[in-house]
């Protein structure tokens, strides 16, 4: 076996040194390991397991990508109790947003050097098919090489029921016009009942997963969620985590797995007690461990803040999402994170983590990759550009 004293000590004594050998020697861990180490209290044995995968499968490199986000509407058919983003047309802050507005967001934020947008909305009562092509077709024109993030599987029936076609060529006719890769929002968490309390309504976990799936056929990838720290039990999120696993097996279209820590403010649900950095390290790395066909775990910084999502990349994560720009739905929901965060300061803390930075693509392809010190000509790590600056202000 590999293990090193330090991790031999540390794991030995946490009662988990089986599941440290199994995974050393490549096994695949069970559900029921997976809610042993969910029941275990030792996060850094955890944590140690989980960095022998993320090592394994990403060396010493960690990515961000540069992004910006646009919720083309806020308004929705659904009322979803966790979501705090959604607004009908009576309500003094719902918003829609032209084409023409969504091209002008998507150029000032080319300027930064974003190379993705990721947009989504809420189901909108009565904007036609037309508009999502229109929108595609519009942002691929602006620029070929802007990669477009969109949709989640929930928006993608929507859509299917507004061109009044199957999911298949809804994919098929969103394609054309541009999109490149799904979103992996809408996941929540799969178990019936659960999903009924917190989404009662949104799709089930089976539609998601077959959105998943069909897209994935047609040659598409994507990303997928699983929102955490609110009703739900450790062994929801296990069954969930094997969903997601198994689907991973039959098509291997997902890209990376990004666990969402529940914000509790401006819902209908009652929960006392939120995701702690306890409870996110711990689910980042038993996920790390669980999703041995996954290649890459996200810490998304905007529900975590950036100083947990740093941690993280020690306790299994080797990436740190995006810039962002202007995020909406985290943040009515009361997230505490800022709006968005540099290049510098992703960088600043990808190194401080003793990772090497990597600026990478939708599909987690490398762009760039950083030298380990910084490089004279760097921006200073305090500085955000005069133009974020300025989107900050307009968002
Ligand atoms: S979570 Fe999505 S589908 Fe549900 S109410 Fe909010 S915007 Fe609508």
């Amino acid at each position: 076996m590999l293990l090193c004293v330090e991790v031999n000590f540390l794991v030995k004594h946490s009662g988990l040194s089986d599941l440290y050998d199994k995974v050393a020697a490549g096994e695949r861990i069970s559900e029921a390991d997976a809610l042993r180490l969910f029941e275990s209290k030792d996060l850094n044995a955890i944590g140690a397991i989980a960095d022998l995968v993320r090592e394994r499968k990403n060396d010493n490199r960690a990515s961000y990508i540069i992004n910006r986000y646009i919720n083309y509407s806020n308004y929705c058919i659904l009322s979803c109790q966790f979501c705090a983003f959604s607004k009908k047309k009576r309500d003094a802050d719902g918003f829609q947003l032209s084409v023409e507005e969504i091209v002008q967001k998507a150029r000032e934020a080319l300027s930064v050097g974003i190379t993705e947008l990721h947009i989504v909305g809420g189901l909108h009562p009565s904007l036609p098919f037309s508009y999502y092509t229109d929108m595609l077709r519009a942002l691929k024109a602006l620029d070929a090489r802007l990669q477009l993030k969109c949709f989640t599987a929930i928006e993608i029936l929507h859509l299917a029921w507004l061109a009044k076609k199957s999911g298949r060529d809804t994919l098929i006719a969103l394609k054309e016009a541009g999109l490149e890769s799904l979103t992996g929002g809408g996941a929540e968490i799969f178990r019936k009942e659960i999903r009924s309390q917190i989404a009662k309504g949104k799709e089930s976990a089976e539609e998601y997963l077959d959105v998943h799936r069909t897209w994935h056929q047609l040659g598409g990838r994507s990303t997928c969620t699983m929102l955490f720290g609110h009703i739900e039990s450790v062994a929801d999120r296990v069954q969930h985590l094997s969903l997601l696993r198994g689907l991973q097996d039959e098509t291997h279209g997902f890209t990376g797995f990004v666990p969402l820590p529940y914000q509790p403010d401006n819902n209908e649900i009652d929960v006392k007690h939120p995701p702690t950095g306890f409870d996110s390290l711990r689910t980042i790395a038993i996920s790390r461990i669980y999703l041995d066909n996954f290649d890459h775990i996200t810490a998304y910084w905007v529900g975590m803040g950036l100083k947990t999502a740093q941690v993280a990349l020690s306790y299994g994560a080797d990436d740190l999402h995006g810039t962002i720009i202007e995020e909406h739905i985290f943040h009515m929901a009361g997230a505490k994170s800022p709006q968005l965060h540099t290049e510098a300061e992703m960088l600043k803390a990808i190194r401080e983590a003793g990772r090497t930075p990597v600026q990478r693509n939708t599909f987690y392809e490398p762009i760039k990759v950083w030298a380990d010190t910084p490089p004279a000509d760097e921006p200073d790590h305090d500085s955000h550009s005069k133009i974020l600056d300025e989107n900050l202000a307009t968002a």
